[in-house]
């Protein structure tokens, strides 16, 4: 059973009757778990809706529903799976204490992964999950791999039970389901050659694995630093080297590169990044993918209005330092207003937590206070929840009240400065 929370005007969900409240109870005679069989039981245009009112009343419905008429249902947030891993380098683990409930949940979730680009690793997955992947054709999944040596997979994942990988993939690929999947690099656990036999059995998947990236692990000061460690700059650049060789058969067998370094990965190796053609669709750009060149593609490609006289504050964490300036080159050029660069460490999980999307609230404040002569400050969107809420629980609107400049959250700057929508997804794991 699952509740509707909100239910569009004009909406077919609203001419049937359907209310905050309402239970869902089943489509077809089979009963609905969860918003995966609402939206793929309900997509037909013709079916039996069994719900339950809030008043207590049990309604089934005769639906005929025409094209193009959306349901307009919105439902009560799903339970999320829980991990069965525990992972040395887990973000939970990393929190420090006074961060609210939710960001304690360690989520393991392929349906997540599905609709959101999530990382799964799959090791929770039923017999019934798998058959529901396949039927419903949950179709590419993001998975997180790590090491295909099945020990030192578990080993990572701190899960004696996690079962072999690959042939998880390929009975799961063999009925038509596809991956992009990422390795945490752990420096002494899944580098070296145990990454080059990753990388190899992952592409002997042939078609089923679209693409693999290679990301370090990222620690917090709060991380379990006596199990595990960030990869040296030689690590780093071994890794890329990994990478590069598969990604140079990849280019002569398949024609795209395939496998990818993490933009992290190059900075950490003090290498340059890689052209913007050689990201494709940039698939992996929210996992740190090419997302600088993905940001300087989509400056490339906006129409911006002319903005001279603005000064604007492009408020970012250490990680993006390095290599925003380039980036709001173009932006200056493109929109002839003036860019700064407010690289702020963060005051939460300690310095070496240095992705934007991590930084609190009181962080941009103490950034932003006193910055009169900005007349606009930029902050990463990815660092709010979907209610506009900092990790620290500060609001956006609390945090506009008290800086001197109009803010706004951007995901690639075209989305604040020209109104053109970003693509944006969460990733975690
Ligand atoms: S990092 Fe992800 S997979 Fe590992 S324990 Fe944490 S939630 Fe689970």
């Amino acid at each position: 059973m699952i509740r509707v929370a909100k239910v569009a005007a004009g909406s077919l969900g609203a001419a049937l009757g359907l209310e905050p409240g309402t239970e869902l109870v089943a489509v077809n005679g089979r009963a609905l778990t969860d918003f995966l069989d609402w939206e793929f039981l309900t997509a037909d245009e013709h079916f039996m809706l069994y719900v339950k009112q809030p008043s207590g009343e049990a309604i089934e419905f005769d639906v005929e529903r025409p094209e193009g008429w959306p349901m307009g249902v919105t439902l009560e947030a799903p339970r999320i799976r829980r991990c069965a891993n525990h992972c040395d380098f887990c973000f939970v683990d990393g929190n420090p204490q006074a961060l609210r409930a939710p960001l304690f949940i360690r989520d393991d979730d392929y349906r997540l992964s599905f609709r959101y680009g999530n990382f799964a690793t799959l090791t929770n997955l039923k017999p019934w999950d798998e058959a529901r992947i396949v039927e419903y054709r949950l179709s590419p999944l993001y998975v997180s791999v790590h090491a295909t040596d099945p020990l030192v997979r578990r080993f990572v994942l701190r899960n004696p039970e996690a079962p072999e990988i690959v042939p998880q993939l390929a009975g799961l690929a063999a009925q038509g389901i596809r991956f992009h999947t990422q390795v945490v690099l752990v420096p002494g656990v899944n580098d070296g050659p145990v990454l080059v036999r990753t990388l190899r059995d992952l592409y002997g998947l042939d078609d089923a694995v679209l693409s693999v990236s290679v990301v370090p692990v990222a620690l917090t000061e709060f991380s379990k630093r006596h199990l595990v460690r960030a990869p040296t700059a030689a690590e780093c650049k071994a890794a890329l080297v990994a990478v590069g060789e598969c990604a140079e058969r990849a280019l002569a067998e398949r024609g795209v590169p395939w496998c990818y370094g993490a933009d992290d990965l190059y900075l950490l190796a003090g290498e340059p990044l890689p052209p913007a053609a050689w990201y494709g669709d940039f698939e992996q750009r929210e996992n740190g993918v090419g997302a600088v060149r993905y940001l300087e593609t989509r400056i490339a490609m906006a129409g911006f209005p002319d903005l001279r006289g603005q000064r604007i504050g492009v408020v970012t964490g250490t990680a993006m330092g390095p290599l925003l300036p380039q980036v709001l080159a173009g932006l200056a050029q493109a929109t002839r207003a003036v860019f700064e660069l407010l690289v702020v460490p963060n005051p939460l999980f300690g310095p070496d937590v240095t992705t934007a999307g991590l930084l609190p609230g009181a962080a941009f404040r103490e950034a932003l206070r006193g910055r009169g002569d900005l007349s606009l400050a930029l902050l990463p969107a990815e660092a709010t929840n979907d209610d506009a809420v900092f990790l620290d629980d500060v609001s956006v609107d609390d945090l506009a009240r008290s800086v001197p400049m109009e803010i706004r959250l951007s995901y690639d700057f075209a989305d604040a400065l020209t109104g053109e929508p970003a693509l944006a997804r969460v990733v975690e794991n």
